[in-house]
């Protein structure tokens, strides 16, 4: 028999918990016999003390197990079932198009995610632009889809590691967010629930990222490697690039319209593309769906040539409820904004051909949800059809005639507010364009224009 009070003591004193304390205290917090007090001195010493690697496989393990954990055993499955997770970002509309991508190569994808946040966007929110699309399917089928499709996308059921709501909840009103073992546990807690065979994680580094600088996001990311594995997880990661926008669009129809655009090849950002293949045949590798990377390539490029890809993502739709016809017709189904402008530079600003240097990400997502394309608290509702297309990349040669970027708002007064955000989140300067990579950005290196996305590659 434990007490809550000296395990913090233990941790606060220094000495690495048990596995039998650790889920002790989770046990707790699921139970409400652990108090909120109790999960903040806790988290607290956690945050100051940190965790060895046995500490934080243990608590990701019992914060997985403190719900439901799927099991694909009795499905008898063809193919390994594997997923992908992003620690989010701007125009980060991945998951739509490598989870049919990989369901296409023969991949299973039970793919659980989640709303916006903060500045970020959220897949659920996507999703749900698309007119009748079901994000809580009940179990049964959720499980039929996963069957006969191969993917389908939801949102966190209450069954699913409830442990790391309410812990997640103090966290957030006690300065404990950005505790690394917190976060590794947070994150695979729920994906590890998914029963997954393999998993690719996704850390954004840069202006639009999570975490804010390089090293922490590659110690986030080999935190989150050695513990999924640690935990029986085939999981790799890959640091990319979020200095600008990964899309051409922000916002929610925006982001839906361009991974179909994606899928059936009417329009390929080849920012997204590289970053959506790169994760894409990670799962294939990891799932031993593919020997090696460059045999993944093909096959990806195989399944979206084929139109087989966009099928799958059609077919998913369909299952969630969503427009039978919703690839063909997407224009038809998906909302527009009343307002729709591009934006310029202003005159003052800018003399003579320029260049894109800069890119303040986070501003631009938060200038999606002052249109209304995100949530500033849980209850706000959103508007779908807002946000930005058209998004001008980083290294773009510009004069007072080129578009930055078009503006879909509700209103020409909202549009005003953004534009004025807009032209403040780039840096525009005469230079001859450097190229470099982020490293090189976060030495000081005066333009933050990469032709890199995918900076590191960790296995475990
Ligand atoms: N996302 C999560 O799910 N958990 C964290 O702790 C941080 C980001």
């Amino acid at each position: 028999m434990f007490l809550a009070q000296e395990i913090i003591r233990k941790k606060r004193d220094g000495y690495p918990l048990s596995e039998e304390e650790i889920r002790f205290f989770i046990n707790g917090v699921c139970d409400n016999t652990v108090s909120e007090g109790q999960i903040a001195a806790l988290a607290m010493t956690i945050y100051f003390r940190d965790m060895t690697m046995e500490e934080r496989i243990a608590l990701t393990l019992a914060v997985r197990d403190s719900g439901t954990v799927l099991d694909w055993n009795k499905l008898n499955l063809h193919g390994p079932v594997v997923d992908k997770h992003s620690t989010g970002g701007v125009g980060d509309v991945t998951s739509l198009m490598l989870g049919p991508m990989v369901a296409a190569c023969g991949g299973y994808v039970p793919m659980i995610s989640g709303r916006g946040l903060g500045h970020t966007g959220g897949t659920l929110d996507k999703l749900e632009s698309i007119p009748g699309f079901d994000i809580f399917p009940d179990e049964h089928r959720f499980r039929d889809i996963i069957r006969d499709v191969g993917i389908a996308i939801i949102g966190q059921t209450h069954s699913l590691a409830p442990a790391d709501k309410r812990f997640y909840a103090t966290r957030d009103i006690t300065a404990t967010v950005d505790a690394i073992p917190l976060i590794t546990a947070s994150i695979l807690g729920k994906k590890l629930a998914e029963g997954l065979d393999a998993l690719v994680m996704d850390v954004k580094v840069g202006s639009g990222a999570f975490m804010p600088t390089y090293e922490q996001s590659e110690q986030l990311a080999e935190s989150i490697v050695a513990v999924a594995n640690g935990a029986g997880c085939k999981t790799t990661a890959l640091l990319t690039d979020m200095n600008q926008v990964l899309a051409s669009s922000a916002g929610n129809a925006l982001e839906v319209r361009e991974a179909v655009q994606f899928l059936t090849g009417e329009y390929r950002n080849p920012r997204l593309f590289e970053v959506t293949m790169a994760l894409a045949a990670e799962m294939l590798v990891s799932g031993k769906l593919a020997e090696d990377r460059d045999t993944a390539y093909r096959k990806l490029q195989t399944v979206l040539d084929s139109g087989k890809a966009a099928e799958v993502f059609g077919r998913m739709v369909a299952a969630q409820k969503g427009p039978v016809d919703f690839v063909e017709n997407y224009t038809h189904y998906l909302p527009t904004a009343s307002f729709s402008r591009p934006v310029f530079a202003e005159k003052r600003v800018i003399e003579k051909q320029c260049i894109v240097t800069e890119m303040d990400t986070r501003a631009l997502g938060m200038a999606v949800v002052a249109l209304g394309g995100g949530r500033r608290k849980a209850t706000d509702t959103i508007n779908y059809s807002v946000g930005l297309s058209g998004i001008i990349a980083l290294g773009s040669e510009v004069n007072t005639d080129t578009p930055l970027m078009t503006i879909h708002a509700n209103s020409e007064d909202e549009w005003h507010t953004a534009a004025e955000t807009v032209r403040k989140s780039l840096v525009l300067q005469q230079k001859a364009l450097q190229q470099t990579n982020v490293l090189a950005a976060e030495s000081n290196v005066e333009t933050k224009v990469t032709t890199q996305m995918v900076y590191r590659h960790i296995s475990g």
